[in-house]
């Protein structure tokens, strides 16, 4: 598992991390110990227009036809202080429940692509089972690519754009395996990227912390 924060390799049931000092409890506190709900889109800030959702759905459908093993969800929404898109995927995929055709998925091979609409800061989280396989440079570079649309507060061209390179990823991965390609160990970062956006281009409803945590987790 690698740290939300720093992304160093933490061994299993480490209570914080040796180099930056996260701790799950932290993000506990202000989420809860409770179960949730994975849901293929969570739109808690309702910054998505209904083609926007449509097409999400359509392409996360036909990801999850490709790739059955693989399950993406998307979330925007307001993240109540310290949170970030990096620890609250983190939280999500520790807690989060994802059924489909009545099954429960493997969290282990999940991918969250969470966007915070005030801060304008995108995050992918990853189950353990796709740390090798998704190299944290792309990961990056595919958050860096959705910067004009999140810039423009056009958040579902945004995850079309970020599923789309993870799409991509996941193809020449699989390409490479076949061959049998060795895999190249990368240097881990946070997959995270902070935008720094102004206030006034980011497009969100307002939500205060409390109903957010209702609302969704
Ligand atoms: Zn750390």
């Amino acid at each position: 598992m690698l740290c939300p924060k720093c992304a160093t390799q933490l061994p299993e049931l480490t209570a914080a991390c040796p180099k930056c000092g996260f701790c799950a409890a932290e993000v506990d506190n202000v989420l809860g110990n409770q179960a949730a709900t994975i849901e293929p889109i969570m739109d808690v800030a309702a910054c998505l227009r209904l083609a926007d959702r449509n097409k999400l759905e359509a392409l996360l459908d036909d990801f999850e036809r490709r790739f059955p093993q693989v399950h993406i969800a998307l979330f925007v929404g307001v993240l109540p202080p310290p949170l970030t898109p990096a620890t609250a995927g983190f939280w999500l995929l520790n807690h989060g429940v994802r059924i489909k055709h009545g099954k429960r998925r493997d969290n282990a091979m999940g991918i969250l692509i969470l966007i915070e609409p005030t801060s304008g800061q995108a995050g992918i989280s990853l189950g353990y089972g796709l740390e090798t396989l998704l190299p944290t440079s792309s990961l990056t570079a595919a958050l860096q690519a959705a910067t004009h649309h999140l810039q423009h507060a056009n958040f579902g061209a945004a995850f079309r754009s970020i599923v789309r390179a993870i799409d991509r990823l996941i193809r020449k991965a699989a390409t490479s395996r076949a061959r049998g390609a060795p895999f190249v160990p990368v240097t881990p970062k946070p997959h995270h990227v902070p935008l720094g956006l102004p206030q006034h281009i980011t497009r969100p409803a307002q939500l205060p912390p409390k109903q957010v945590k209702e609302e969704v987790w």
